[in-house]
């Protein structure tokens, strides 16, 4: 018997611009918080650029403020 595994959650597509800073995972998605502990938060997909970038949080909301 094996188990399935759980396939990862889809890309979030948002509309950018994204900093590259977000986009390398090195600031906070949602806040550009840079100082608190970052942990991985799923993928997304800006429009226009077909390629996924991992993103990380710390970790409190999950809603953009630009
Ligand atoms: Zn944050």
């Amino acid at each position: 018997m094996s188990k399935t595994a759980h396939p990862p959650p889809p890309p979030v597509r948002v509309a950018g611009p994204v900093s590259i800073a977000r986009l390398h995972a090195e600031a906070c998605f949602y806040r550009r918080a840079v100082t608190k502990t970052l942990t991985t938060a799923g993928t997304i997909v800006v429009a226009g650029v077909e390629r996924v970038w991992p993103i990380v949080t710390c970790g409190h909301h999950t809603t953009v403020a630009w």
